[in-house]
């Protein structure tokens, strides 16, 4: 049967340490625990790393978070080599902070990027130093130092980012609240998490379980740094962090 973890992650991105009881040892080695700031890969942003801690003040190095059976277990897979907690064991829990700032900035200056371009998303991937985004779009109509400058204009308003539940109904209700082609969020929980930009999320609202930055001026300096074409009316844009390189 499939753990339930407690993913406080997703009440609060900013919680770097906390601790947690261990619940189970799968049989692959993952390490369950009641409740976890670690993000699972899911929804095209890796899942963190970081350490579990000890009583004794001995590390656990975790080298990739995994949902398990269902998206509410969440699997810890500790490096090759490591010891295993005991189940029932407190531990403390540090996430590589540095790093999932960084993937927060880049997944949120992901939904940016869906304002500047509002077609149908057929792919997405966030990583620490280069993502990509992929649309539909008929015709290119878009050169990267527009989009970069539409991107920058959104991150100087440091406009509020902010997530909110709505019921399955309302989605149905809202349908161009859904801006993925291939991937429809998970109804029949009876809630779907939005993440909103802007005053009542009048910039962007869009069904997301990711983790985020407060402020669209927390993404800091973005550019797009190609539009690459990935088929007749497909767009690959890489978004990167920093000024555009020197021409
Ligand atoms: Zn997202």
């Amino acid at each position: 049967m499939a753990h339930t973890t407690n993913t406080v992650f997703r009440d609060d991105a900013y919680l770097a340490e906390t601790d947690a009881v261990v619940v189970a040892i799968n049989d692959r080695g993952g390490i369950i625990l009641d409740r976890t700031n670690f993000y699972a890969t899911s929804g095209g942003q890796p899942g963190d790393t970081g350490f579990l801690i000890r009583t004794d003040g001995s590390r656990i190095a975790i080298a990739a978070t995994i949902t398990g059976e269902t998206k509410n277990e969440i699997i810890h897979v500790p490096a090759a080599g490591e010891a295993l907690p005991e189940p029932g064991e407190k531990l403390g829990l540090s996430i590589d902070w540095p790093r999932r700032h960084l993937l927060m900035r880049m997944h949120t200056a992901c939904h940016l990027l869906t304002v500047v371009c509002p077609f149908p998303i057929t792919g997405a991937s966030v990583a620490e130093d280069d993502s990509r985004v992929d649309f539909d779009i008929p015709e290119t109509g878009f050169n990267k130092e527009e989009v970069t400058a539409r991107l920058m204009e959104l991150v100087k308003a440091d406009h509020p980012v902010f997530t909110r539940l709505i019921t399955d109904d309302e989605l149905v209700a809202n349908p161009g609240l859904v801006k993925s082609k291939n991937v429809r969020p998970p109804v029949g929980t009876g809630q779907i998490r939005l993440v909103c930009i802007g005053d009542n999320g009048v910039i962007d609202s869009q069904p997301c379980g990711g983790t985020h930055v407060r402020s669209t001026g927390e993404v800091g300096e973005i550019h797009i740094g190609k539009i690459e074409k990935k088929g007749r009316e497909n767009r690959r844009f890489r978004i990167r962090f920093g000024p555009p390189p020197a021409q």
